[in-house]
Order: C-alpha cells, then sequence, then structure tokens
C-alpha cells in the first residue's frame, strides 16, 4: 500500500520500518526530521507537512504523543485534512481520546475519508518485533481495506468495534496496567517491610493463581461475564478476612494502602448486602451497581 506515516517516535519509528519491510511504500514526516533517517535510508521519501505526506497516499496512520498532537496534525492548518484524498482511510495508532477520534471521523466523513483508530500495544519490543496487538474502532470494511498495512507492525489485529470502540479498549487495558503496577507496589511494600525478600514474595506472586492469570482467564469469562456468583470456589467472606488481615498488618507496619483500603471497604458492603456467602468474586457487582452497568458476556 501506499502509506502516509507521521510521527516516528519510539513506537512509529520501528512500526514504520516494519511497513517498509513488508513491502509498502512509505512517505515519512516528524517535527524531528533526525528520527527518519533509518526510513529514508531504507526506500521512505519525506515529506515537509502533514499535508504533503498524505499526497497520492491509500493509507495515512499518525503516532502521536497526544489527543493535542493529534487534532493539529490532522485537523490543523496544513494537516491532514487539507490534501488526504477522497477514498483514502486515515488511522491513528496513538493513544487517543475517544471522543477526540470520534470527532476526527465524523470531521473526515464529510470529505468522504474514513478515520479508524487503531491504537496498539506491546511496548517498544512489540514495535521493534512486529508483535504488536492492534485493536480497531470504525468501519470494518476500512479496517479490511488497510488490515495487510496493520499485519505489517501486529500478529494479534482485531476488530473491536465502531468509532472510538479501539481507543476506549486500549485505556482499559492501560488503566490495568498502570493500577496494577501500583496494586504490586502496595503489596509489596508491605510484604518487605513485613521482613520477606522481594525476589521470594514474587515467585510466590508468579506461581499462584494469580500469577497463572486466573483473572483474565477464569474469574471474568466464566464467574463476571455469567453472573455466576452462587458456586463458591472462595467465599466473599473468606477474601473479606484475608484482605483485613493484610490492611492490619499495613497499619501494624505504618504501610499506608490506599488501594486495598477501598477495596476491602467494598467488601464490607458486599457482606452488609448479604453477599458472604456468595463467591468473593461477587464483590464486582458493588462496583456494578455504582456503575449502573453489568460486566455481562452478550
Ligand atoms: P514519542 O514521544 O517517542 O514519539 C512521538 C513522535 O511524534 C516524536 O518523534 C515527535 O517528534 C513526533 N511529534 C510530536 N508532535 C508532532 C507533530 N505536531 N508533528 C509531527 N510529529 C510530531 O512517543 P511514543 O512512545 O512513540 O508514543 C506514541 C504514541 O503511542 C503515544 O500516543 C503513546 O501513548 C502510544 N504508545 C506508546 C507506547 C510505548 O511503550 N512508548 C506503547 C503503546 C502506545
Amino acid at each position: 500500500m501506499r502509506i502516509g506515516f507521521i510521527g516516528l517516535g519510539n513506537m512509529g519509528g520501528p512500526m514504520a520500518l516494519n511497513m517498509i519491510k513488508a513491502g509498502h511504500s512509505l512517505t515519512v514526516y516528524d517535527l524531528r526530521r533526525a528520527a527518519a533517517e533509518p526510513h529514508l535510508a531504507a526506500g521512505a521519501r519525506w515529506a515537509d507537512s502533514p499535508a504533503q505526506v498524505t499526497a497520492e497516499c491509500e493509507l495515512v496512520v499518525t503516532s502521536l504523543p497526544g489527543p493535542k498532537e493529534i487534532e493539529e496534525v490532522s485537523l490543523g492548518e496544513g494537516g491532514i485534512i487539507s490534501k488526504i484524498p477522497r477514498g483514502a482511510v486515515y488511522a491513528d495508532l496513538s493513544t487517543n481520546s475517544p471522543s477526540v477520534i470520534r470527532r476526527l471521523h465524523a470531521a473526515f466523513a464529510a470529505k468522504g475519508i474514513e478515520v479508524l483508530d487503531a491504537p496498539v500495544s506491546g511496548g517498544i519490543p512489540g514495535a521493534r518485533n512486529a508483535t504488536l496487538a492492534v485493536m480497531v474502532g470504525g468501519s470494518r470494511a476500512a479496517f479490511e481495506k488497510i488490515k495487510p498495512a496493520l499485519d505489517a507492525i501486529g500478529d494479534k489485529v482485531s476488530y473491536i468495534g465502531e468509532s472510538g470502540a479501539g481507543a476506549v479498549a486500549k485505556l482499559v487495558h492501560n488503566m490495568i496496567a498502570i493500577c496494577s503496577t501500583q496494586l504490586l507496589a502496595e503489596a509489596f511494600t508491605m510484604g518487605v517491610k513485613a521482613g520477606v525478600a522481594p525476589e521470594s514474595l514474587l515467585k510466590v506472586v508468579q506461581d499462584g493463581a494469580y500469577g497463572q492469570g486466573m483473572l483474565l482467564s477464569g474469574t471474568m469469562p466464566k464467574m463476571v461475564f455469567r453472573g455466576n456468583f452462587d458456586r463458591v470456589t472462595f467465599a466473599l467472606k473468606l477474601a473479606r478476612k484475608d484482605l483485613g488481615l493484610a490492611t492490619e498488618v499495613g497499619r501494624e507496619l505504618n504501610v499506608p494502602m490506599p488501594l486495598a483500603s477501598i477495596v476491602e471497604q467494598d467488601f464490607l458492603a458486599a457482606l452488609a448486602n448479604g453477599l458472604g456467602e456468595k463467591d468473593s468474586t461477587a464483590a464486582v457487582t458493588i462496583q456494578e451497581n455504582r456503575a449502573g452497568v453489568k460486566i455481562r458476556a452478550q
């Protein structure tokens, strides 16, 4: 495909190189011209502006820091929208706001251009090795049209749903990754201050059910998605006891544990609502009730 690539940073740089390697013809642009050196050496053409990148392209992609840069490059003066040929597709590989991507979708649709949100996950190693997960929102036909270009950067390319669905999926993924890291920090500071070596804690966590991926392979699809809280594998009242013991250690040792304390309050609410004899997973219904939505498979 003839592809215009804007944003050759930590992620965009290797992704663009992999598109060239897969046989696509690239025109590239970045605020920092030096970032394009490996691509120009590999046969890509340089353009002096986002608008110039789009000339004769079937696909234009951006990999930019965030909503501000994406709006500027796509809708601003000399932006993608000013010159992109009718019938081309614009795919944003950045982690962007779902509302911004839907706004772009509408603005480009008025010119006969499909916009896809196509954020990626897998970090710099995934970008280098073309093993990224790519989550795509927008029209399915546009997705099928540009899939060969996405296959050049990832081996887990998925159509998620309408415009913005890819961006939402990416935010769900990153929120889990970011908050889980803080939760690990909380638990490990408590464990280390209580006298256990971090290496030993890591081994135990890796060997246990959590480390074996039980939450994603069992808890979510088999229990939460089915609303299946009556088949008790670990009673909620026991989970509340364990969490209480952990926060007690935190209090004894002066280890602040804000996340565990919030979750403990949810477990108290679950007990107060008569869920003690249900499976511990039933505590998710406390959050479901707050959010006014159920997490059930469709
Ligand atoms: P980066 O800062 O390394 O790259 C951004 C590039 O965009 C830079 O080369 C910069 O010069 C260029 N740029 C900025 N403003 C521009 C403009 N107005 N016109 C042209 N070029 C411009 O960032 P990154 O780590 O490559 O991340 C890119 C996107 O991918 C972000 O949205 C990020 O959230 C997402 N992401 C990053 C990772 C990661 O591990 N780094 C993983 C997945 C997704």
